[in-house]
């Protein structure tokens, strides 16, 4: 089945076209047939690109107002006689979308009806900053696409198997049961994806497994996988909590907020920007929210990039060692996203002097993993496996396309973890 993958953003349009089916799935043959995006929808250069394997990149420039002809555009081009891999826009047999937020109502991927669509509608107050714009592709799509299925992927389900005891904050309880102020975690679909494949790596049952996951990319969560199901993880009500990110704060003691709104004499609107654009890697260093270039300014000897990568490592190790407390043990830490696969300096300070909780790196392996490859970078009798699994999060959207319309799609809700309304 060939399914289209879509992942829209405020004024960006992510695709992939998938082939998948059951048993792709079982023999990890599903392959991407094409990738690309549309870029500053709004504006007179609005710009899509597709890659399809073995082909030069395709490129075009061109105004591109709403999400809706972003798009048409795109199925235009993939159903275009030279550029295209479609014979025709009819060969998509389904359609996965990225949904952020799905809130307290989603446990797991769901074909899309009138309403799951009202229902993602309620989100859009737990994640204005995405949902909305989620929803205006789903829209968008369901229009273009008519007689296909659609099914929606959230960043929030495979969480929502956490315990209140990790997912209530303290605070007053009202606010959870009046708003939904609680921890819901995201990446999910990167968290779940990079476990079964450490397990299938490992090659032991997942269910007999306890692994951390350390998703690093421009953002940064963990997660404690419990024998398949998430107990913790750190990202909260927002993507803000838990690790050193790009341009995020990651952990900080709340008090610290009013405290500067008064006496920096900041409004709400740049606090928020101070917290998710201005902190992080980029706040601490002063040089970049981009890890080569802190790894680059490190070596060359600049004292608050070092600072800002070690900061970054320590948060990692801190939360290895809340999980495995957690889990009461661990057996694997897998490490994913553009950071977690491609940076052997932060893998070997984030696990480093972990001797007591089973971690052995075999530094050799850490430092010369294939791009790309799953690999194991732990030493043959490490009690602790430490894997690198590239992640591949439209492939887990395609996947649960296909499992949620073949009636095989696990659900992740939990029953009795429901704190008490
Ligand atoms: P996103 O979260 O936007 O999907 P990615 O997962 O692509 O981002 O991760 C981007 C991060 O990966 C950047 O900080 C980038 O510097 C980092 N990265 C990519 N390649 C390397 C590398 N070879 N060494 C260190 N960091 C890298």
């Amino acid at each position: 089945m060939k399914v289209l993958v879509l992942n829209c953003g405020s004024s960006s349009v992510k695709f992939q076209v998938i082939e998948t089916s059951l048993d792709m799935i079982e023999a990890d043959t599903d392959r991407t047939l094409a990738r690309g995006g549309v870029e500053k929808i709004g504006l007179s250069d609005s710009r899509l690109a597709m890659e399809v394997p073995g082909r030069k990149p395709y490129q075009e420039i061109a105004e591109i107002l709403e999400h809706r002809a972003a798009v048409e555009r795109i199925l235009r081009v993939l159903a275009h006689p030279q550029q295209g891999v479609l014979s025709a826009a009819s060969e998509i047999e389904a359609v996965g979308h990225r949904m952020v937020h799905g809130g307290e109502k989603f446990a797991s991927s769901v074909l899309v009806t009138p309403e799951v669509e009202a229902m993602i509608e309620e989100c859009v107050v737990l994640a204005p900053l995405h949902n909305p714009h989620n929803l205006r592709g789903l829209v968008a799509a369901r229009s273009l696409l008519p007689n296909v299925p659609h099914v929606a992927v959230f960043d929030t389900a495979f969480h929502q198997s956490i315990p209140p005891r990790a997912f209530v904050y303290g605070l007053p309880y009202e606010l959870y049961t009046r708003h939904s102020i609680r921890r819901y975690g995201f990446h999910g679909t990167s968290h779940r994806f990079v476990s079964i494949r450490t397990a299938k790596l490992l090659g032991r049952p997942l269910e007999d497994l306890r692994i951390i996951t350390c998703h690093l990319g421009n953002g940064c969560s963990m997660a404690a996988v419990d024998r398949g199901r998430s107990v913790d993880t750190t990202m909260g009500f927002t993507p803000l909590e838990g690790l050193l990110m790009g341009t995020r704060s990651g952990d900080l003691d709340a008090a610290i907020l009013p405290w500067v709104m008064a006496m920096e004499e900041v409004t709400l609107a740049q606090l928020n920007a101070m917290l998710n654009k201005h902190s992080g890697l980029y706040g601490i260093s002063g040089v970049s929210s981009d890890m080569r270039e802190i790894e680059a300014a490190c070596k060359a000897g600049n004292k608050r990039a070092v600072l800002a990568f070690e900061i970054f490592c320590y948060r990692i190790k801190k939360y290895i060692g809340a999980y495995a407390a957690a889990m009461g043990g661990v057996d694997a830490v897998t490490f994913t996203g553009g950071i977690g696969e491609n940076s052997p300096l932060v893998r070997e300070q984030a696990v480093s002097g972990m001797e007591f909780l089973g971690i052995e790196l075999d530094q050799e392996a850490n430092r010369t993993t294939p791009r790309g490859k799953e690999t194991l970078i732990s030493r043959p009798g490490s009690r602790t496996a430490v894997a690198v699994i590239p992640t591949n999060e439209e492939r887990v959207i395609a996947r649960d396309t296909v499992r949620v319309l073949g009636g095989v799609m696990p659900s992740f809700s939990v029953p009795g973890n429901e704190a008490p309304r």
